[in-house]
């Protein structure tokens, strides 16, 4: 069969051998070459950076784009979900939509083609937000892979009737199962059943977890036993542990091989995390953001991520992935060029480790998924904060970003 398209002359991130051809046949990618005889049509890349575009593992669409209904004065995470909660009192499903659709076409442009995003469940919300999600998941297929997790922000145990509207969401199409136990008022048991739902309807999990400075005591050391208790190694991750960024780096590698052992991944958000840790500091505040690029040599699989955009969270975000592994290197002072590879790995293939994505990545018989930097490698375009171009989904272009134009006086 003949090629609908090709791609010449793309520079493959992770392969030193230099610009290749691919080929591209009913979505898919068909061939990979230096040189590719076709009379298919053809977008030339000229030895730019083709990546498999971008995987946020933890966004949240539902509540993005609320900045303006809500006031907040400390700019604490009690007080940002206290005031989410409000606010998702006149939530509506077609409100939820169009914000969340404002967002993800936000993301869309930025280059990402997988995401995770986490939707609230509780009887105050009910299944509103999870249903204009899923949604928008099918409207949006032809540019981006949506994964639902359905999780209880404002408590499971302490909150009766949260519990029957999970169990419905996992039955209605669910893509995993979440959980902030830190809100709960029995944070174990909370744990302990969210994986008893991930066993009863085999999916994976994603926890808010251990998200602040005292290091006295940890959610992760459940987490992992039950993981390990579970037999669930390699489906189970955590967002947050800013508890991390508060101790000495012994514990810190010691931690980092128990993640490694049970199988645990841990995605950072630093947007958030900069923004609501340490507010007791008046001075010398705390950057709150966990070193995962310390724990990437253990085997941990760790990602950067989003997380939430223009909300009591973090009242800033254009969706850029790029950006995000931006911040975090500035937070993080990974500014070495190995450290700049690794913040690149920690938007693109290492949170698709982390989401189980089999068909992710530049190879034939993969989805032909491409988003097109004008740069040499990964870690020039987290240092230089390089935008995307071009995106193609499945074959098809998906956007396009015209270059900037110098206009020099004649
Ligand atoms: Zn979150």
């Amino acid at each position: 069969m003949p090629l609908d398209l090709v791609l010449r002359q793309g520079r493959i991130a992770g392969d030193a051998d230099g610009p290749r051809d691919i080929g591209i046949q009913a979505g898919r990618i068909a061939e990979i070459a230096p040189a590719i005889v076709t009379d298919a049509p053809e977008i030339r890349l000229d030895g730019r950076l083709a990546v498999p575009g971008f995987v946020e593992t933890h966004i949240h669409l539902d509540k993005s784009c609320i900045s303006d209904r809500c006031t907040c004065s400390q700019g604490t995470v009690r007080e940002a979900i206290a005031a989410v909660a409000a606010a998702k009192a006149s939530f509506t499903e077609r409100d939820v939509y169009a914000r969340a659709r404002r967002t993800l076409e936000k993301a869309i442009v930025q280059g990402t083609t997988r995401m995770r995003t986490h939707v609230e469940i509780d009887p105050g919300i009910g299944l509103t937000g999870f249903n204009a999600v899923r949604r928008l998941k099918q409207d949006y297929a032809w540019a981006i892979d949506l994964q639902l997790c359905v999780f209880p922000q404002e408590g499971l145990l302490n909150n009766p009737g949260t519990d029957e509207l999970l169990v419905t969401a996992c039955e209605s199409g669910a893509d995993l199962i979440g959980g902030a136990p830190y809100i709960d008022s029995d944070p174990h048991g909370q744990i302990a059943r969210i994986f008893v739902l991930a066993a009863r309807f085999d999916i994976d999990i994603d926890f808010h977890l251990d998200f602040d400075l005292d290091p006295s005591w940890m959610h992760l050391d459940e987490v992992c036993r039950q993981t390990d208790a579970h037999r669930w190694g390699g489906r189970v991750a955590v967002g947050h542990a800013s508890k991390l960024s508060a101790i000495d780096e012994q514990r810190l590698m010691g931690i980092g091989r128990r993640l490694a052992d049970a199988g645990v991944a841990l995605t950072v958000l630093p947007a958030t995390d900069l923004y609501l840790m340490g507010r007791d500091h008046t001075y010398n505040v705390p950057r709150g953001v966990a070193p995962a690029h310390k724990l990437l040599p253990l085997g941990v699989t760790c990602s950067l991520a989003t997380n939430n955009v223009l909300n009591p969270f973090t009242p800033f975000g254009d969706c850029s992935l790029i950006r995000m592994a931006n911040l975090y290197a500035n937070a993080a002072q990974a500014g070495t060029p190995a450290d700049l590879a690794a913040c690149f790995d920690m938007v693109t293939v290492l949170p698709a480790k982390l989401m189980n994505l089999s068909d992710y990545g530049i190879a034939v018989g993969n989805p032909a998924d491409f988003v097109v930097l004008d740069c040499v490698d990964g870690a020039a375009a987290v240092a230089e904060l390089v935008q995307p171009m071009l995106g193609i989904k499945r074959g098809r272009v998906s956007f396009s970003h015209p270059a900037a134009v110098i206009h020099y006086p004649k």
